[in-house]
Order: C-alpha cells, then structure tokens, then sequence
C-alpha cells in the first residue's frame, strides 16, 4: 500500500490501457508518470477503433470454429477474418496454443469473468463522463444485424447465452430493427439487440483522459522509447530509454502488442500477435444511424461518432506492421451496402483507412497481473477487440494489484494472470 510520501509509478504505454491505469494511480496516491515512444495524441491502436463498450461480448477470441473458419476464409483476399501464416516458431507456438484454447469449456469458463469485466467497465465509463472526462458515451444499446438466416439462428442462440449470464438480450425481426433506428435504411433478415452496450469516441476519449491526468499531476513524456531494463535481483531500478534512464517504485507495462517484445529481455514469456484491422471514417454520411451496430457476416462495426460515421473490421493475424492491404478494405466497403443499400462504394472515396493493431493473446484474454520473478512489475496488456471496452476497469485492477490490494473483480489472478504461458 502507499502510505507517507507519495511513490512513482511508470506506466509504459499511453493506449486506453495505460491512460486508464495512470488515471486510477492517481486516484490511490501514485506519483504517475507515462512514457510513450509516440508523440502527444500520436496514433496508437486506441485511436482509430470503433469505440464500442460492450457487456455483450462475452466470448473471448478464440472460440469453437474460429480457427477453421479463418482457414476456410485465406482462400479468399476480401475476407474480414485471416491469419498471416509464417513458419517462425513464436507464430506456431502462438497458433497451436490458440487451437487448444478453443474450446466450448474455456469458452463457457471465461463468459462470466469477461461479463463481469465489461459491466464494470461501462460503469466507470459512466462515472467518468459524470466527472466531466468527454467521450460522448451514447447509452442506446448495441444492434447484431444478420443479412442470413444461418446467422441469425447463431446470433439467436447467443442471445439467449447472454439472458442467461444476466446480460439483457431482445431478439429483433427486420421490420423491428428498423423501427428501432429509422435514421438508417437497412436490408436485413433480423437482429439481436443489446440494450447495456454503449458507443464512444475514442479520440476524445484519449484527449480528456490525458488533460485529466495532466490536471491531477500526472506526468507524460513522449517521444520516450524504452530499450531496456535496469535490474537488481527481482526488482527493477530503472527504464533504460532514447532519453536516459528512469528510476521509479513500480512499473506498469501497458504497450499493447508490443509488450511481449517490451518484457522480453526480463525472461517473461507473454505471446502476443497483431490482430490488424482498419478503419473507415465518413465524415457527412448519406445516413447517419443513432444505434451502433455490427454486420454480422461481414464483421464490420458500424459507430456514429458526432456527424461523423466510423465503420471498423477485419482481422489479418499476424506480425505487427501497420502495411494496408487494399483488398481487406475493399471487401468492407463492398459487404457494408449489403446491410445499408444506401452506402455506395463512391461514399467511401478519398477516405484515407485507419489501421490499428489489436494485441492478441493465444487464448483471446487479456494479460492482466505481476509476472513471476519480478516484485515491482506489472502487466496489462493483450485486450484484442476489448481494450476500449476494458480500458476502465483494467486501469482500476492493474492499480489495485500494484498497491497490493485484492482485486475487486474475483477471477483475475488466476484466469488472466500473464504467467500462465511462462513454461
Ligand atoms: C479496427 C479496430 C476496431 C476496434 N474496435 C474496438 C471497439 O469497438 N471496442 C473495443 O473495446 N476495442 C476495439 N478495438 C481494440 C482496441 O482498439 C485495442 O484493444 C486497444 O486499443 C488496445 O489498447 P492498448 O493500450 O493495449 O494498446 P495501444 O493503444 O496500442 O497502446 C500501446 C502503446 O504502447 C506504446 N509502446 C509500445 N512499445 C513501446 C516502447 N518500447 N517504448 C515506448 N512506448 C511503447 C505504443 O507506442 C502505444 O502507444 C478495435 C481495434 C481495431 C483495430
């Protein structure tokens, strides 16, 4: 616990993951400062996503059918989902571990923890718009839109997991969806919606988290890129950086797909692919929707955002690199006038893509705790497709771990601690 004088913290990361644990470091008393290679509201994998808070996603990545699908789908270049295959050891370790993870029971393990860990999440989400920190949280629910009856007797069968686990869940025929959102016009075979689920920007996001840990006294420097590590036995002394070197209490390794190689010369072993996707942002769309949504087959989410209209998907696999790949943006567009007639490809013209690089884990949940053999260090990283869902919450129990207190969410010790590849 902190008591006395105040002690440092160093964040590594300034994504949603560490501006939301420099946040609550704050809160406890920590002296916060984070460290960045980017500069000031540079671009990072939490700027460009679709801003979706999301109780409803309670099934972590790797799923039943995930792996064979995105096998079935490499034969196809538009396709939203594929892996990047490489003969590199890490990449087969990586994969085998992911097939073995994609279980129904691991599946059915993780459901309440994710739960649990969304719900909390909208609800500091809530309390930081209440505290004034901007992100023009909309509170109208999430809608699933299925253009196949295949797909909408799966989504059906999800809904009904998710009444099940207490997240409230409606099942929607076409003429339902529509009257649900009639600023858009949509060609569907039925939905599922999700009332709990929320909408943001998250560029905003970012803007007001950073100012408010400003205001509070915390401390950022960017441009800083951290090289290596100054160790003593099990503690560490001190970051080694492009600008010198930086001693604190307590460091916190929030870099997302790049904290397996930010960790790695500690001998901790955090498996970590990028899971590229891109964005497309239309600022004065045909049609603006006031429910976010996702298109089901096509994997594209669909978030107003102001005036503006973001549609986000896909997922190649693979290293990290931020090279486009034009043909995943192509089959975007072209799967997203399948749902909303109204959108032509020409609506999409000279709109540069977003890329982003979500960090994924072999079992699709985040690493989030102290790795062994280090009693001043503590990870959070690896969130996939939920860091801004879960940004709140992991800020709030990355910080309650680093104070050595018992988290408030049970579950996370064990399910997500990052040494459970460490074999
Ligand atoms: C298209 C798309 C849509 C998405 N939509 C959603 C959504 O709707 N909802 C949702 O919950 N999630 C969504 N996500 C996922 C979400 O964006 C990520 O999970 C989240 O942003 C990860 O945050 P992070 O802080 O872990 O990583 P990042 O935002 O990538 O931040 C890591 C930071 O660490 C820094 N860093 C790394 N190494 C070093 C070093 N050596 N020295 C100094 N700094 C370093 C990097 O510069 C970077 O700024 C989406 C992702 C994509 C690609």
């Amino acid at each position: 616990m902190v008591t006395g004088s105040k002690k440092d913290l160093v964040v590594v990361g300034g994504g949603i993951i560490g501006l939301s644990t420099a946040y609550f470091a704050l809160e406890k008393g920590w002296n916060v400062t984070v460290i960045d290679r980017i500069a000031s509201q540079g671009d990072n994998c939490s700027h460009g996503n679709s801003g979706m808070v999301v109780p409803s996603h309670f099934t972590p990545l790797a799923a039943p059918g995930v792996m064979g699908q995105a096998i079935r789908w490499l034969r196809d270049p538009e396709s939203p989902f594929s892996i990047r295959p490489s003969l590199s050891m890490s990449m087969l370790k990586w994969g085998l571990r992911f097939y073995l993870a994609s279980t129904k029971a691991q599946v059915e393990q993780a459901a309440p923890l994710l739960r649990d860990l969304n719900l909390a999440s909208r609800d500091l989400y809530i309390q930081w718009a209440e505290q004034g920190i901007q992100s023009g949280l909309v509170k109208k629910g999430l809608l699933m839109l299925c253009n196949t009856d295949a797909m909408l007797e799966e989504e059906v069968v999800l809904s009904q997991q998710s009444r099940d686990l207490g997240v409230p869940a409606q099942v929607l025929t076409a003429n339902e969806v529509e009257a649900l959102d009639p600023n858009v016009t949509l060609q569907v075979k039925g939905g599922v919606y999700y009332p709990k689920d929320c909408h943001l920007d998250p560029e905003l996001l970012n803007r007001s988290l950073q100012s408010e840990i400003e205001k509070r006294g915390g401390r950022f420097l960017w441009q800083t890129h951290v090289t290596g590590w100054k160790t003593d036995s099990t503690r560490i002394r001190a970051l080694v950086t492009n600008h010198g070197e930086i001693a604190a209490d307590e460091f916190v390794v929030c870099g997302g797909v790049w904290s397996e190689e930010l960790v790695r010369s500690l001998q901790i072993r955090l498996p970590l692919l990028a899971g590229k996707g891109y964005s497309l942002t239309v600022p004065t769309p045909i049609e603006l929707p006031s429910v976010c949504s996702i298109l089901c087959e096509a994997k594209v989410a669909v978030t107003p955002m102001g005036d503006k209209l973001r549609f986000g998907g896909t997922m190649t696999i693979g290293n990290p690199d931020h090279v486009i790949a034009p043909e995943k943006i192509r089959g975007m567009i072209k799967s997203v006038q399948r749902y909303m007639p109204r959108f032509k490809p020409q609506h999409f013209e000279g709109i540069s893509p977003w890329v982003g690089l979500r960090p994924v884990t072999p079992d699709g949940l985040p690493y989030i705790g102290k790795p062994s053999g280090w009693n001043n260090l503590t990870v959070a990283a690896g969130h996939a497709m939920m860091g801004l869902s879960l940004g709140p919450i992991t800020g709030k129990l990355t910080t309650q771990l680093v104070s050595g207190e018992a988290t408030s969410i049970p579950g996370v010790a064990d399910r997500l601690s990052p040494n459970r590849y460490a074999a």
